[in-house]
């Protein structure tokens, strides 16, 4: 049962522990504002399922989850001051809630889909990360903002090899590619072109960078290992 626990706190979105939009002493204000996030991406995207949201107190290890047992989301309250707009916010929401769309998949209403994770997590993060570009789309929300705030908040270990996560930096050109090819007005008129934590992605990913730019005026459909 420990192992299990150990398990099921590895799928959560693990993050270390500044103002936000909302005051944080009024938790009101907080749930009101994620659950519009969620109940509008989950609207917007006709998400067939039950999925509800809730912020908790901080987490240790977590700044948000998505339980694949009750399709319920929690964001923990040391996220919120480490956000700086609603898009970043809603980047947050949308990864999870692609979890919680996973997680009512499959036989048994998803029974099962938890195990499925256990044995490719990363594939499954970063099918989630992809998704929530099309959920943050469809919900009028800037898709870039994953990149921002994962760029701000996820720490880079060395390599993945035994992790749940693939490397944040691996994740990023993964979405950077993804929104290029789909959307990529969005990086055409950038709104974060300016942003600290987006110069600072644009500086460290120069090599995967070049990878994708060669594999696009190669013409290449091969799937790029970015570093
Ligand atoms: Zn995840």
């Amino acid at each position: 049962m420990k192992k299990f626990c150990i398990l099921f706190l590895m799928l959560l979105l693990v993050l270390p522990a500044n103002a936000f939009i909302v005051d944080e002493t009024k938790n009101g204000e907080i749930n009101s504002l994620v659950n519009k996030i969620g109940f509008s991406i989950l609207n917007a995207n006709k998400i067939p399922y039950r999925i509800t949201f809730s912020v908790k107190q901080n987490s240790k290890y977590l700044i948000a989850s998505s339980s694949p047992r009750n399709r319920k989301i929690v964001i923990y309250k040391n996220l919120l001051p480490q956000i700086d707009d609603e898009d970043e916010l809603a980047a947050i929401i949308a990864h999870e809630i692609s979890h919680g769309v996973d997680s009512n998949e499959g036989i048994f209403k998803g029974f099962f889909s938890f195990y499925e994770y256990l044995a490719a997590p990363k594939k499954y993060e970063i099918k989630a990360d992809k998704r929530a570009v099309d959920y943050l789309v469809n919900a009028g929300y800037n898709p870039v903002a994953i990149i921002v705030v994962y760029s701000k908040l996820l720490p880079q270990p060395r390599y993945d090899w035994f992790m749940f996560h693939p490397l944040p930096s691996k994740r990023m050109m993964y979405i950077y590619e993804y929104i290029f090819n789909k959307y990529p007005a969005f990086l055409v008129n950038n709104k974060y072109k300016t942003n600290l934590y987006y110069q600072n992605f644009l500086l460290t990913s120069q090599q995967n960078r070049k990878k994708l730019q060669n594999k696009i005026q190669s013409d290449s459909q091969k799937i790029l290992r970015y570093e």
